[in-house]
């Protein structure tokens, strides 16, 4: 696989595949990254699309999709972003690989759900973050948190590595993915988020506790808010503002699907996948004069 492409597609459901075989089409040069649809894996049967009458199960159409990229001689990485950055072009690292785009098509589906754990909501904002990149500064010098256990954590907490005194991996009783020196890993389940006016301490259930000015939420793989937040990609709650043109106010960041809030449906992501793609191609076309 190359490492430089006109586009690059996040997510591989019914927005990416759809932006994907609009962006081929159109000339682009064009790489998919995404895994399993969550959203489709769960639909049973699915009997309200064009084309599909007696209806088909969620995963079959997921299938289907990534069957039509391959024939399409469309490349894919099956895996995971964990962060996209903006230097001029786009760079997105997945856990093994490093690539460069002109534009940047986010077709993540709906965000994660924050954990469950007391005191996370109510320090949002007062020490209890969701983005390293944005708030990480702030932590110079002192000890912060990640809770998370995999790849994203991981890449989170590499960011606050270079910033703070001491760095903790929080993984809630999970098995952490991958460890990195330096980050002590803790893997026992979290009780409560403390604190005054900011947070002070993370409590485990086993009664024991320690001291951390700070707790990154990196939970499972990192979502649409998360890399708008990291690029200043506007936000309307968790789901991406997007034009008519699935343009993000960022120049050559698009998004499509689910994670643009609004009919939770594969028409709509489908849509909006075909605008995304054929909006990107132009643009990266526009971006090579
Ligand atoms: C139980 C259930 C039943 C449903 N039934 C229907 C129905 O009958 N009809 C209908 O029209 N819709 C139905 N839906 C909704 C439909 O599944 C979604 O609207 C559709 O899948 C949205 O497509 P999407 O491409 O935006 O996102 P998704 O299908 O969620 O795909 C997201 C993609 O992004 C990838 N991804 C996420 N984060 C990253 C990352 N960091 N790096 C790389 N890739 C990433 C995922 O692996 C996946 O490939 C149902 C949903 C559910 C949950």
């Amino acid at each position: 696989m190359k490492n430089s492409y006109d586009i690059i597609i996040v997510g591989a459901g019914p927005a990416g595949v759809s932006a994907a075989l609009y962006a081929h089409r159109a000339g682009a040069d064009t790489l998919v990254v995404g895994g399993e649809s969550v959203a489709l894996s769960k639909a049973e049967k699915i009997d309200n699309y064009y084309g599909v009458p007696k209806g088909t199960s969620g995963k079959e159409l997921f299938d289907i999709g990534i069957n039509q990229l391959a024939e399409n001689g469309i490349d894919m990485e099956k895996g995971q972003v964990v962060s996209i950055e903006w230097t001029g072009d786009y760079t997105v690292k997945t856990p093994d690989s490093t690539y460069t785009a002109k534009s940047v098509v986010l077709a993540t589906g709906t965000g994660r759900r924050a954990p469950k754990i007391k005191g996370l909501a109510e320090f949002e904002g007062r020490g209890v973050s969701y983005c390293a990149v944005c708030d990480g500064f702030f932590y110079r010098g002192k000890t912060v948190a990640v809770l998370g256990e995999g790849e994203y954590a991981a890449e989170e907490a590499l960011y606050l590595k270079n910033l703070a005194e001491k760095v903790y991996i929080l993984t809630d009783g999970k098995q952490p993915a991958k460890t990195v020196d330096g980050i002590g890993y803790i893997a026992k389940k979290l009780a409560e988020i403390k604190g005054e006016a900011t947070v002070t301490s993370v409590e485990f259930e086993d009664g024991s506790a320690i001291e951390t000015s700070g707790l990154f939420v990196a939970v499972g793989i990192a979502g649409a808010g998360d890399f708008a937040r990291k690029l200043g990609a506007e936000l309307n709650g968790n789901s991406i503002v997007t034009d008519e043109k699935c343009s993000t106010n960022i120049p050559g960041l698009f998004a499509a699907g689910d994670n643009t809030g609004g009919m939770l449906q594969i028409a709509k992501a489908v849509y909006e996948g075909a605008v995304a793609g054929s909006e990107a191609a132009k643009f990266a076309r526009s971006m090579k004069g």
